[in-house]
This record gives structure tokens, C-alpha cells and sequence, in this order.
């Protein structure tokens, strides 16, 4: 943990449970609007401090697939 880091951004190691592996994830708070990546202090205001819109906030998820083993053979789309 980063005591100093006030961005929103939450990062989720990959990790495995049983069977199921959660790949790395990052969730980010984001203006609804610009998509500007907000801070703690900026997510309590009214307007964001980018591009001046009433501000929502929508959560972003980012997930970071895992390195794959080379599949060998056709690729299907
Ligand atoms: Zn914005």
C-alpha cells in the first residue's frame, strides 16, 4: 500500500482461487463526461476539474489478461 498514492485507482493482483484465477485488475474512478481519471479530493466536488461538467462518476475496469501459454493451430475469431 501506497500511503501517499490519494488516486482512486484500485489495483487487484492477479491471484488464484481453487480453480478460478482472477486476472490483474485496476478499477478506476472516472468522470462520466471526459473519462479524466480523478483523485479523492477531486471525486468530492461538484464539477470535474477537467472538463468542467456537473460531475458523475463512473467506475473503470481495466483488466490485465494473463500471459498465455502460445497456442498452437488455427486462432478462431
Ligand atoms: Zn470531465
Amino acid at each position: 500500500m501506497d500511503g501517499d498514492n490519494s488516486s482512486m485507482i484500485t489495483v487487484n493482483e492477479a491471484k488464484t482461487t481453487g480453480d478460478i484465477i482472477h486476472p490483474k485488475h485496476v478499477v478506476a474512478v472516472i468522470c462520466r463526461s471526459c473519462g479524466y481519471d480523478l483523485d479523492e479530493a477531486e471525486v468530492n466536488a461538484d464539477t470535474c476539474s477537467s472538463c468542467g461538467e456537473t460531475l458523475e462518476l463512473r467506475q473503470n475496469t481495466t483488466i490485465y489478461a494473463t500471459t498465455l501459454p502460445a497456442a498452437s493451430g488455427s486462432t478462431l475469431v
